[in-house]
């Protein structure tokens, strides 16, 4: 049971996370919309986005330039405020970026991953190059929220990369090891799974509540978004597609079964199977944000989890955004 005080605290975090992410969605916006949108009132929204501006989030920019009555001033998000660092660590290749808040890329990286080299060199070579990334771009270390990384594989919540088929490891804390070196929030998540945060906060998913996205490569994997939020399931492996059986007397797959999607399906052949199935349900669309999908979503794994209220909590009791 939460005291008053404490529920309180929980609105006014709420609300906070509220015009944030209505700024960041719809700024330039006033306050006046701000409040007709959100059904706060004028003067909470007013206390807001002071609060805001204090923590240099959002700013102002300048006045309304048409319509009736007075011009008001316009709120949009200060996207150069604070960054994140996207990783996609790749089977061939592995890609380190930093974005703005707005997920967009500032900086990258690239180096083959050398997945034959063993798991130390790997990890050595990734916590070398994220510090050599911050040094250079000359963003202070204290302006960046968090680390977002997309990995192959079965990955838990904690960030632990349990089964990684193409790497031959099996429970790497990866997570916990970045957690250690940077001391800043890390989240680590299957790499379809950022590609389908990419799509739906950037890309072809925008405005879609609801959908499944299919990666054909090597193996087949799915990300589900429901309700724009990434869906995980009881244990983190929803979209593991790729070994369900579609046919028992099919070809042998790698893991041992017989007839599994991956062996089975193809791009033009998936394409192809949906639209006979209807027209109506089933449509197709391509990725939009090409080479840079997957190190985007894997930023904004961080930046989501930012704008969320769980991290508000943080800019209110914190000095920094830290
Ligand atoms: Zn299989």
């Amino acid at each position: 049971m939460y005291a008053t005080t404490g529920n309180l605290r929980l609105v006014q975090k709420i609300n906070r996370s509220l015009v944030l992410n209505l700024i960041k969605d719809k700024g330039p916006i006033s306050r006046a919309d701000i409040s007709k949108t959100t059904k706060l009132t004028r003067s909470t929204v007013s206390n807001i986005v002071d609060y805001l501006i204090q923590k240099d989030l959002i700013k102002e920019i300048g006045l309304t330039s048409s319509g009736v009555g007075s011009r008001a001033i316009l709120l949009k998000l200060n996207s150069q405020a604070y960054h994140a660092i996207g990783v996609d660590l790749g089977t061939l290749h592995t890609t380190v970026a930093i974005t703005d808040l707005l997920g967009r890329v500032e900086t990258k990286m690239e180096y083959p991953t050398g997945c034959q080299k063993d798991k130390d060199k790997i990890i050595e070579k990734l916590l070398e190059t994220i510090h050599n990334i911050v040094k250079s771009s000359g963003i202070e270390w204290q302006k960046i929220v968090g680390i977002g990384v997309a990995a192959p594989g079965l990955i838990d919540k904690y960030g632990t990369m349990l089964i990684t088929p193409n790497f031959g490891w099996r429970d790497t804390p990866l997570g916990g090891i970045l957690r250690k070196q940077f001391h800043i929030p890390v989240f680590v998540d299957n790499n379809v799974n950022a590609m389908a945060l990419a799509e739906s906060e950037f890309g072809a998913g925008q405005g879609v509540r609801n959908f499944v996205f299919i990666n054909v490569e090597m193996g087949i994997g799915a990300g589900v978004v429901i309700n724009g939020e990434l869906f995980h399931g009881k244990n983190n492996c929803t979209g593991e597609i790729g070994h369900t059986t579609v046919d028992y007397n099919g070809p042998k797959c790698s893991c041992g079964n017989n007839g599994c999607l991956e062996v089975m399906a193809s791009g033009p052949a998936i394409a192809k199977r949906a639209f006979s199935v209807s027209a109506k349900v089933a449509k197709i669309i391509p990725v939009s944000l090409g080479k840079d999908c997957t190190v985007i979503g894997a930023a904004n794994l961080a930046l989501k989890e930012m704008l969320k209220i769980t991290k508000v909590v943080t800019f209110s009791n914190a000095g920094s955004i830290r």
